[in-house]
């Protein structure tokens, strides 16, 4: 088995890099917003830079050009993926929501007028979405959403309530699942919808995340009317789209890269740091437990090649996505437990103060991975569909 980047895919990660060193702006490295920290600040960095890479046709590389992208090859989308997680990018959570979870499911389901429409501004940076999913009693049993879409002449007229809406103060557009059907089995009476943000009946309330910051929202629909063709895909069919669109969040590529980064800098600080005059390198108890890190981050990394090699041949990940996630979220608090016994009391610091450590960021992934294995699905349901789907074990 050979799993070697071809001499032009090396060529391409290269040229990633050179790009990536003249267009991060400084600006954004001395903010150092890491996952969910974005500020109004970082937040204009950011969608400045995302839509330089559009231009490039590098924001939704795998996309049509007509759609803003460069028909790029999956594996090849694996390698800028590694690049622009490891140099840490300006891109987070929000364009994999816009450009890879919403965008590809709209992709698959969408009209030729919606693709038209709202594809084209996803891929050159334009646009971005939220996704209307959970609600304060459908979580993990997502099947049980009660937000409602009735038909009303030449419109869908939406009203409920939406919960944990990343980015929802920003979006553009809303990927929402609404009950089309309330007589219907539980899964068979949804449906998908194209929501514009700036329909009247939208309120979008703050939720402060666990790093102080906002990036979740609370959404209310009241009496919110759409037109009629902003239904996507069939009627009461929304529970497959919606499970499509859910496989794609989990089968994040780039998340091995991010990670080799996080522990990078974990091993260059041991070598660099010491205590009590004995280099904190020569700790054998924490050598052992970034050894352990590093040969696990080597199984995310494989799990992430999978996921770009199916990809590639035009296959659904699944139960393969689900792994990945599972195991990618735990590593991380794994990676941010270890990193916490590295930096020590320090480690505790914020970067207001003169003692903080590696810019309080250990600190950070280790507030910020407690979201990990919630978002997209906790750890627990992620394990019930490798056992159903991947494992063929029963439901109950
Ligand atoms: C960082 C982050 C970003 C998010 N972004 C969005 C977003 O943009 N849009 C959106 O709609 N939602 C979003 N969410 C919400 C997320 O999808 C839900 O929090 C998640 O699905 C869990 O639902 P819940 O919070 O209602 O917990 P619950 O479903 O109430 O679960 C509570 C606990 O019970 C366990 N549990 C529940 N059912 C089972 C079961 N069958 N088997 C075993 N254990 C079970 C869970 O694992 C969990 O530990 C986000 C969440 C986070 C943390």
């Amino acid at each position: 088995m050979d799993f070697r980047f071809t001499v032009e895919e090396e060529a391409f990660r290269e040229e990633v890099r050179e790009w990536l060193k003249k267009e991060i702006p400084p600006r954004w490295i001395e903010l150092d917003a890491g996952l969910w920290e974005e500020t109004e600040e970082s937040w204009a960095l950011s969608r400045e830079f995302q839509r330089k890479l559009g231009q490039k046709g590098w924001l939704a590389p795998a996309y049509p050009r007509e759609y803003g992208g460069s028909e790029m090859g999956h594996i090849k989308r694996l390698v800028l993926s590694e690049e622009l997680n490891y140099n840490r990018a300006p891109i987070s959570i929000e364009v994999e929501i816009s450009v890879n979870w919403a965008g590809q499911a709209l992709m698959l389901f969408g009209s030729e007028e919606q693709k038209r429409e709202v594809l084209s501004k996803v891929g050159r940076g334009e646009a971005i979405f939220c996704l209307g999913y959970s609600e304060p009693n459908a979580g993990s049993d997502l099947a049980s959403l009660q937000t409602r879409a009735v038909e009303d002449g030449d419109s869908w007229v939406i009203n409920g309530q939406k919960i944990w809406c990343s980015y929802a103060h920003y979006a553009d557009y809303c990927w929402l699942g609404a009950r089309t059907d309330p007589d219907a089995p539980k899964h068979k009476g949804i449906s998908m919808f194209l929501v514009d943000m700036k329909t009247p009946g939208i309120t979008v309330r703050p939720l402060i995340n666990v790093l102080n910051r906002h990036s979740f929202n609370e959404v209310f629909f009241d009496d919110v009317r759409i037109p009629r063709e902003n239904l996507v895909g069939e009627e009461n069919n929304g529970w497959y789209q919606l499970v499509m669109a859910l496989d794609f969040e989990r089968s994040l590529i780039g998340t091995a890269a991010a990670h080799q980064r996080f522990i990078d800098e974990l091993v260059h600080y041991m070598i660099e740091a010491k205590g009590k005059g004995e280099r904190f390198a020569d700790d054998p108890l924490i050598k052992d437990e970034l050894a352990e890190i590093a040969v696990q981050n080597e199984v995310l990394r494989m799990m992430c090649y999978r996921i770009a090699w199916m990809y590639s041949q035009n296959l659904h990940p699944s139960y393969e996505s689900s792994m990945s996630l599972l195991f990618s979220s735990e590593l991380l608090r794994r990676i941010a437990n270890v990193g916490m016994r590295v930096v020590g009391p320090y480690g505790q610091l914020d970067t207001d103060s003169k003692w903080s450590v590696l810019k309080a960021r250990v600190m950070r992934a280790y507030l910020a991975s407690l979201s990990i294995g919630v978002g997209g699905g906790s750890n627990e349901i992620q394990r019930n569909i490798v056992a159903m789907r991947g494992l063929g074990l029963p439901r109950q």
